[in-house]
This record gives C-alpha cells, sequence and structure tokens, in this order.
C-alpha cells in the first residue's frame, strides 16, 4: 500500500515513521520498517496502527541510516504480524518492502521452497524476497571482479523480476551492501527524493513535504541505485537511462 525509504546521515528510522504516519491516509492494516547498520538488518513491523509500531520503537530500536518502510494493505495472507512488511530473503541476506500483487507467487514459491527457503508469512511479497536471494546466490562469481559493486544487485533483482507477473513498487536493502538501497517499479507509483547528502522514497510525494522538492519519478521497468549521493536508473531493456529532476509542488 504505502512505501517510505531514507538513505544519508540521520537515522532512517525517524524519518520511516513520519513518512508512514503521512501515508496512513491511503488506508492500511499493518505497518514495518528496516534499517541496516554494519552487517545488522534491524526488522520491526506489526499488524495494526503506525502507532503501535511507533511504541514498539521505543522499545526495541531499528538503528541505522539506511532502511524502508511500508504499510500494508493485505491482498495476499490475513493482517498478522508475520505477513506484515518487510520481508527477508534467504536466511537475511536481504529484505524488502513491497506494494502490488504478484500473480505467479505460488509456483515460485514452491519451487523455492523445494530449494529450502523458508517461508515465515502468506503473502506473495515474501516469495520475491526468497527469489531475489536465490537469483543473488546463483550469480556467476565473475560479477564479483565487476568494477561496479552494485553490479551483482542489479543483475540478481532483474532476473528475479523477470520471473513476476503483476504488479509491484519494491524498495530493498542487502545485508552486505550497506550504503545502498534498490528500488524497482511496475504498476506501482515510486518516487525518489533528492536531498543534500540524502535521498528518500516514497510511494506518493506526500512523505517529503519539508523534506526536499526534488523529485525523480521512476517509470516501470525501471529499477534505482540509489545511495546517499547518486541516483542510477536502469531500464528493463535499455540499460542505465538519464533520469530527469523535477520540481514537486506539495502543501507542507
Ligand atoms: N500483496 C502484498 C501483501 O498482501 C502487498 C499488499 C500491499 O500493496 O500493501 O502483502
Amino acid at each position: 500500500c504505502g512505501i517510505v525509504g531514507y538513505i544519508g546521515p540521520e537515522q532512517a528510522a525517524d524519518f520511516l515513521v513520519a513518512g508512514l504516519r503521512r501515508l496512513e491516509y491511503r488506508g492500511y492494516d499493518s505497518a514495518g520498517i528496516v534499517c541496516a547498520e554494519r552487517g545488522t538488518l534491524s526488522i520491526v513491523k506489526s499488524a495494526g496502527r503506525v502507532d503501535e509500531l511507533a511504541s514498539l520503537l521505543k522499545r526495541v530500536p531499528a538503528r541505522g541510516s539506511l532502511g524502508v518502510g511500508h504499510t500494508r494493505w493485505a491482498t495476499h495472507g490475513p493482517a498478522t504480524d508475520e505477513n506484515a512488511h518487510p520481508h527477508v530473503g534467504g536466511n537475511g541476506v536481504l529484505a524488502l518492502v513491497h506494494n502490488g500483487v504478484i500473480e505467479n507467487f505460488r509456483p515460485i514459491k514452491e519451487r523455492l521452497q523445494q530449494k529450502g527457503y523458508v517461508f515465515h508469512s502468506q503473502t506473495d511479497s515474501e516469495a520475491v524476497a526468497h527469489l531475489i536471494a536465490d537469483e543473488l546466490a546463483m550469480l556467476p562469481t565473475s560479477l564479483d571482479d565487476a568494477l561496479d559493486p552494485y553490479a551483482p544487485l542489479i543483475a540478481a533483482v532483474q532476473a528475479a523480476l523477470a520471473q513476476l507477473r503483476g504488479t509491484y513498487g519494491l524498495a530493498i536493502v542487502f545485508r552486505d551492501w550497506p550504503d545502498v538501497i534498490v528500488a524497482a517499479r511496475l504498476g506501482s507509483p515510486l518516487v525518489i527524493g533528492v536531498g543534500d547528502h540524502e535521498k528518500y522514497i516514497a510511494s506518493d510525494g506526500s512523505p517529503l513535504a519539508g523534506h526536499t522538492d526534488q523529485i525523480v519519478y521512476l517509470a516501470d521497468h525501471e529499477l534505482a541505485v540509489i545511495t546517499a549521493d547518486s541516483i542510477r536508473v536502469v531500464h528493463r531493456d535499455q540499460g542505465d537511462v538519464e533520469h530527469d529532476v523535477k520540481q514537486l509542488t506539495i502543501d507542507a
């Protein structure tokens, strides 16, 4: 339903929770965030209101200067803590939030379960998390030597997305790449907010008000590799594409 993300010098959780509150008008049944710090992904999520998430976070803080968050409108699996996003892929190598519906998640889930992946939810989204982790694990090691440190992430995410039927806005953090968020969309909106040494992600402009009015709109079949200081947009068929930074007009 709603997606937020942050990467920069601040604690990500502060923006994530505030951003999720700004998305509450869309309606939702669960909320959660993941933050990454020094090889640790901290996930806090629950069925219910963003207020409940915020009070959980007072007891169990999620630390890290990058992270993503989600408000869920359940389509596959009831509104439970387990089904709330983020979902972990491959034993903790990544965590993601997903808007939309993956129509062919069942055969993907069955194949991955046969390969040994353990599912903790009934969502379609968790299948995407494990699928990307599986593609990452199967990459040829030659990609490790590439000059581009994010080449494995782009290759794995693109290989996974090529297998999906349905709609998605995705924001993904990786345990072993602690300085990057990967976002992707097909039929579900995502914008990237451009700040000074910091970047924001949101499913609509409202969480960005008061933070930045410089926006990159992601298009269908594009993925973005987002660091605090850079945005790279890669199209499924065209490879790297230019992205325009546009002015967002919104009442703060
Ligand atoms: N299909 C996913 C789920 O049921 C995402 C729903 C949403 O867009 O919030 O968890």
